[in-house]
């Protein structure tokens, strides 16, 4: 085959880009780096046996639209699915263009997606609590005028909520009415269900500028790449302009649909998780030189000496959790898994930091 430069017809945004970092190979005896949900779900025959293999799956998946809006007192109008919410975050940069503003550390799709289309980035350091820095945010967004504001609250991977009134002043900050200057603030509420607060749909219909991100990956569906957006209709329409049109397959509508029926499984997962969360936090405060960080979400960020060194000994011992390496310098992160794997990586870690 002759020699040639395939790099040279690569645009150059994407020449430089770096892939999601992607674990599924590492092999390990317990699996804390995803924020995952340790509880998966059993598909049972009746199920399976409801998908037409040789049918196009419904493009606007209704049926799982009227029970998500059920579950969660919406108008299905207002909810818009994604392939994973990581695919609204790419509809909803090449809908609404850059420059795309964000805290950092955030989670990295927003960078990376900006990035893909082409789009200028605008990051603010959160401040010292890990919470949105206002004066430097207000700043950017007089000077440089972003469309998009993507919020992660809570933080993935520093855990916390961003307090509230802070992101509502972003919200009417951006809402021209203020500042004659319209910008699309966009909530990520992947960890929602985690959080003791009570999230932003409540809001939703006073602020025409505002968009929830919501995901059924943290809560047991992983594996059925379900996300979905909540908005005002015009949003929602513009947005639905350049979804691919079967986006959601059919046995993903079709799980999903059945096995959030009964939230009640669901609710019960949150709750082991969230109290098996505290029980963690405990066990880490109380090893000599780790600095474990409150959270709201499945996960908790801990800081501690030597991180490269302990994330591969953590390993060595069958125990991967996510190295932050230059996302949040000498940190790492853990997902709240069963309180036997919980177990597993405390002993692993106490061993590991003698
Ligand atoms: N938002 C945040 C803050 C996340 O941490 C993640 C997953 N890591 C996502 C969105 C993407 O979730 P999904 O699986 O729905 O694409």
């Amino acid at each position: 085959m002759k020699r040639i430069d395939i790099k040279k017809l690569i645009k150059p945004n994407i020449r430089n880009l770096r892939a999601y970092y992607n674990a599924k190979e590492i092999p390990c005896r317990v699996k804390l780096d995803a924020n995952e949900s340790p509880y998966g779900f059993e598909i049972n025959d009746k199920i399976l046996k409801s998908i037409k293999t040789n049918r196009y799956p419904d493009p606007e998946a209704k049926n799982l639209k009227k029970i998500i809006a059920k579950n969660l007192r919406l108008n299905p109008e207002n909810i818009l699915f994604g392939n994973g919410s990581d695919e609204l975050i790419y509809y909803l940069i090449t809908v609404f263009d850059g420059p795309v503003l964000y805290p950092v550390p955030t989670f990295s799709m927003y960078g990376i997606i900006s990035q893909a289309l082409g789009e200028k980035t605008i990051e603010i350091p959160l401040d010292n609590d890990f919470d949105l820095n206002m004066e430097k945010i207000l700043t950017a967004i007089k000077k440089q005028k972003p469309k998009l504001i993507f919020l992660s609250s809570p933080n993935n991977p520093t855990g916390n909520c961003f307090s509230a009134d802070r992101i509502l002043k972003i919200v009417e900050f951006t809402s021209s009415l203020v500042t004659c200057h319209l910008s699309l603030v966009v909530v990520d509420e992947a960890y929602q269900p985690f959080s003791s607060e009570k999230g932003f749909l409540p809001m939703l219909s006073d602020y025409k500028n505002l968009v929830i991100l919501r995901t059924l990956s943290k809560i047991g569906f992983a594996g059925l790449r379900v996300g979905f957006m909540i908005a005002d209709r015009e949003i929602i329409n513009e947005v639905n302009k350049v979804r691919l049109p079967f986006n959601l397959n059919s046995l993903s509508q079709a799980v999903a649909a059945a096995l959030i029926k009964n939230p009640n499984t669901i609710k019960l997962h949150i709750g082991l998780i969230t109290s098996e969360r505290e029980r963690l936090l405990n066990e880490l405060w109380k090893i000599r030189g780790i600095k474990p960080y409150p959270s709201e979400a499945n996960f908790i960020l801990f800081k501690v000496k030597n991180s490269d060194k302990i994330y591969y000994r953590l390993l060595k011992k069958g125990v991967l959790v996510r190295n932050m390496k230059g996302v949040v310098n000498g940190c790492l992160r853990v997902t709240v898994g069963t309180k036997k794997e919980n177990n597993i990586f405390i002993k692993a870690l106490k061993e590991v930091m003698k």
